[in-house]
């Protein structure tokens, strides 16, 4: 039987994104789209808005409205924190792409993880998630005889910075080296800043146009420098990806095939779903 997807977030650009995904993908089927409370498309036809064509599922803002076997959700934060709290309270796997939880927010998050299986990535993409495992290589190699800087460039409705994508980067990049992030990192640089300090690992924004997501990893040692760069252009690299990531919740392989059966409750990224953890 087909795994029941229920997508948050259906009125946003990764909701269509999402929709089509699932319209592609074997082994699910779209039971249930959620948009915001007070939607002007709540009750429309969910594949008609996504430009699918009919699907017979109407549009709703509640998610306890939803009948689902797992969620993929890309809101905002706030809503995110509750939708996590109704898959923990109904006993369903969550995929989370929605990116600038605080720390306060990340916690809580994740406290659902002791409950159901939660799937947690700021970037769903199988390239970027192989540019993890290349730059824990790369860190190892040169980390500690260059400069590290991290650019990202996103389109202009963006409303966080640094993307979540480049702050994983960063993260894997610092704990390949035993640093701590938060201490190390520099967010933009502006006036008399003084000569760069070795261990830092320094982030540049860019924001603009319609760019889907760019990264560049630099590795600066004296007289050579690697660089490490995803660009995305198509949201459904990342939609793709979350639907990977639920099947893989409910122990399917990529067709939909019957694999391993239900992951057990805890917390999983896009590398645990590609096997490169
Ligand atoms: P968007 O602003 O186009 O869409 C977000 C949607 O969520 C909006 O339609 C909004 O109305 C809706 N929403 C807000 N509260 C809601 C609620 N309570 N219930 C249902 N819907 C609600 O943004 P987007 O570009 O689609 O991105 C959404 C999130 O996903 C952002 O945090 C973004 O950074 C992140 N993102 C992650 C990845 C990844 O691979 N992890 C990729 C792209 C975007």
């Amino acid at each position: 039987m087909a795994v029941k997807i229920a997508i948050s977030g259906f009125g946003g650009r990764m909701g269509r994104a999402l929709a089509q995904a699932v319209t592609q993908a074997q082994g699910v089927e779209l039971s249930a789209a959620v948009v915001r409370p007070g939607s002007s498309l709540v009750g429309a036809d969910a594949g008609e808005v996504a430009g699918l064509g009919r699907s017979g599922i109407a549009i709703v803002d509640s998610l306890a409205e939803a009948d689902f076997d797992v969620l993929i959700d890309f809101t905002a934060p706030a809503a995110t924190l509750d939708n996590a709290a109704h898959c923990a309270k109904q006993g369903r796997p969550i995929v989370i792409g929605t990116t600038g939880f605080d720390a306060e927010q990340k916690e809580k998050l994740l406290s659902h993880a002791g409950t159901i299986p939660l799937c947690l990535a700021s970037n769903f993409s199988t390239g970027v998630n192989l540019c993890f495992s290349l730059l824990e290589t790369a860190a190892r190699v040169l980390g500690e005889e260059s400069d590290i800087e991290i650019v990202e460039a996103h389109h202009r409705h963006k409303v966080d910075a640094p993307s979540g994508t480049a702050l994983s980067m960063g993260e894997v990049v610092a704990s390949t080296l035993g640093r701590d992030l938060d201490r190390v990192a520099v967010y933009g640089r502006e006036g008399q800043t003084g000569a760069r300090e070795r261990d830092t690992i320094g982030f540049a924004t860019v924001r603009g146009g319609d760019v889907v997501g760019d990264h560049t990893v630099m590795f600066m040692a004296d007289g050579e420098r690697v660089e490490i760069t995803h660009k995305a252009s198509s949201r459904l690299s990342f939609a793709r990806g979350a639907v990977r990531a639920a099947l893989w919740l409910k122990g399917r392989g990529l067709k939909g095939e019957e694999l391993d059966g239900d992951r057990a409750a805890g917390h999983y990224d896009m590398r645990d779903v590609l096997g490169l953890n």
